[in-house]
C-alpha cells in the first residue's frame, strides 16, 4: 500500500535560491521581499492593502483587537473549524458563539447567524471551509440591515467608525478563489490567510491580513496603524531606522510581536508567482483523482 504524505511543501531550487538571495543580502527580518510580498498579494486578491505576518491567528486576534473585542462581548463563527478561530475570540476575553454550518458546503450558515445575534455580537468570522467562500452577500446584507445594526452597540471609535458588526473573515484556506467572479479577500471588511506549512500556498509560517474597510476608514491609515501594532507600537520598523539620521524611534502603543520575515517572504514570493499556473493545476488534478477513484468505488458498491 502506498503512503498518501500530507500536504508536503515543495522546496525546490527555486525557493532555495530565493532563500539564499535573502540570506546573502543580509536582511532577514521584515524588510523589502516582505514589503514586495504584500503588494503582490494585493495585486493577486484585487484589495489595496494587505499585511503579512508570523500566522494566521495573529492576524484574527489582531484584527479582534483592533476592532477593541474584550470581556463581555461575543464574536460569532462557526461550528466547523479549525481551533484558531475559537482561540483568539478567548484570548480577547470575549465569548466564542459557535452556529452550525451547512450540510452542502460545511460553510457557516446564515439563519443560524442572523439567530444568534445579540446587543454583544461585534464580530462574525465566516470561514472558507476548503477553500470554498462563505455567502459574503448575505452576511453583508444581514450586518448591514436596520434592525440588526440598531442592536450594534458601539463601544470604541473604531466601532462607531464601522457603525455596525464587523465581519472578519477566517480565510485560511481560501487564498485564490473565486466568489461571483472575484478573489476572496476583498469580500469581507478584512480576510485572514494563512500560509502554515500544509496551507495551499506556504511561506512555512505566515499569514496576511487583506484589509477593505468600507469608508470613512482609510485602509492605508490601518495598514500603518497595525504596521506598528504588531511590531511592538514601536513608531518604525528595521528597514526605516536604516535610512540615514532615522535611527531614532517611539513606542506609541503596547504593541504585539508577530511581524513576517524577510526568509520566509522569500517563498511566498516565489509561490505566489506560480500559484495559479501551477499549484492550483496540480491540486486540481489531485482532486479529479480523488473525485473519480470515489466516484468508482461508490458503483462498485451498488
Ligand atoms: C490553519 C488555520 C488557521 C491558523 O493558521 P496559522 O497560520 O497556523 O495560524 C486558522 N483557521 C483555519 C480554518 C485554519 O485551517
Amino acid at each position: 500500500m502506498a503512503l498518501i504524505p500530507f500536504s508536503p511543501p515543495r522546496i525546490d531550487d527555486e525557493i532555495i535560491q530565493e532563500v539564499t538571495a535573502a540570506l546573502k543580502s543580509g536582511w532577514i527580518t521584515t524588510g523589502p521581499r516582505t514589503k514586495q510580498f504584500e503588494k503582490e498579494l494585493s495585486a493577486y486578491n484585487g484589495n489595496e492593502y494587505t499585511l503579512c505576518l508570523n500566522s494566521a491567528t495573529a492576524g484574527l486576534e489582531i484584527m479582534l483587537r483592533w476592532f477593541g473585542v474584550k470581556e463581555g462581548d461575543e464574536v460569532i463563527l462557526p461550528a466547523y473549524t479549525y481551533a484558531a478561530t475559537a482561540n483568539v475570540v478567548v484570548h480577547c476575553g470575549a465569548r466564542p458563539v459557535l452556529v452550525d454550518v451547512n450540510a452542502s458546503d460545511f460553510n457557516i450558515n446564515v439563519e443560524n447567524v442572523k439567530a444568534a445575534i445579540t446587543s454583544k455580537t461585534k464580530v462574525i468570522m465566516p470561514v472558507d471551509f476548503g477553500g470554498l467562500p462563505c455567502d459574503y452577500t448575505r452576511l453583508m446584507e444581514v450586518v448591514n440591515a436596520s434592525e440588526i445594526k440598531s442592536k450594534f452597540t458601539a463601544e470604541t471609535e473604531v466601532q462607531k467608525k464601522l457603525g455596525r458588526i464587523m465581519i472578519l473573515s477566517d480565510a485560511a484556506h481560501s487564498l485564490g478563489a473565486t466568489y461571483y467572479g472575484k478573489r476572496t479577500g476583498i469580500w469581507a471588511d478584512a480576510s485572514v490567510f494563512s500560509f502554515h506549512a500544509v496551507k495551499n500556498l506556504t511561506t512555512a509560517e505566515g499569514g496576511a491580513i487583506a484589509l477593505m474597510l468600507p469608508p470613512p476608514f482609510s485602509n492605508e491609515e490601518v495598514y500603518k496603524f497595525l504596521c506598528i501594532y504588531t511590531l511592538h507600537g514601536q513608531n518604525k520598523d528595521a528597514l526605516a531606522k536604516m535610512q540615514k539620521g532615522n535611527w531614532k524611534y517611539d513606542i506609541i502603543e503596547a504593541g504585539f510581536k508577530c511581524n513576517m520575515t524577510d526568509l520566509v517572504a522569500a517563498i511566498g514570493l516565489i509561490e505566489l508567482r506560480r500559484y495559479n499556473d501551477d499549484t492550483l493545476v496540480v491540486r486540481k488534478q489531485v482532486c479529479d483523482y480523488y473525485y473519480d477513484a470515489s466516484f468508482k468505488l461508490f458503483l462498485m458498491r451498488m
